[in-house]
């Protein structure tokens, strides 16, 4: 039951839509390779005016979060507006992705097409802010070496149908992810 429960939290997190619709690929801007989603194909998000640049930054693999000039707080998941001021002025910010591993649950059972049990979601409390909370899948390689407030890195796995997935990495551990100066100001991520 709580495996269930964590699960669908977990697709909700992501606005999973489990029907894959056909022509989700334009939502990303025509950057990605034509999709070769059928049934079992793993869930691909659909961007949302509000998640679009989180998802397209992240096939850059660049993890961006809303962050609100007034209130000096990033949000997430993206809020249409500040909920804090209500300002509509959200800039988009890259982070470094650094953090503290918050918990984990391992899943056996094949409970997301495309996507073979066992698997690991994690919770990530992100270095830039405390209260910022992602989960993600941990990345197969680094399931058997998993310790409470272990230092990890949120990065982005391969392309699934035209869209990457956060994953869960020890920190250090990726050479191809080198330390990302945070609060850079994506260009023209103003909301
Ligand atoms: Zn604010």
């Amino acid at each position: 039951m709580e495996i269930k429960v964590a699960i669908d939290e977990w697709l909700d997190h992501y606005e999973v839509n489990k029907r894959a619709a056909p022509d989700r690929r334009a939502a990303y801007g025509g950057n990605c390779p034509e999709s070769k989603a059928s049934a079992m194909s793993r869930p691909i998000p659909v961007p949302t005016a509000e998640t679009r640049r989180f998802w397209q930054a992240g096939f850059r693999g660049e993890l961006v979060l809303p962050h609100c000039p007034h209130c000096s707080r990033y949000f997430f998941p993206p809020p249409p507006r500040c909920p804090v001021c209500l300002s509509s002025r959200l800039q988009w910010e890259r982070v470094s992705g650094y953090g503290r591993l918050r918990s984990w649950t391992d899943v056996y059972l094949d409970a997301i097409s495309g996507l073979s049990a066992p698997f690991t979601i994690a919770e990530v409390e992100l270095s830039e802010q405390k209260d910022i909370v992602l989960v993600a899948l941990v990345r197969a390689a680094a399931v058997t070496d998993l310790s409470i407030d272990q230092d990890v890195q949120v990065v982005f796995g391969d392309d699934v149908d035209g869209c990457r997935f956060p994953e869960v990495i020890p920190a250090g551990t990726n050479p191809g992810v080198g330390p990302i100066a945070a609060n850079d100001t994506v260009a023209g991520g103003n909301l």
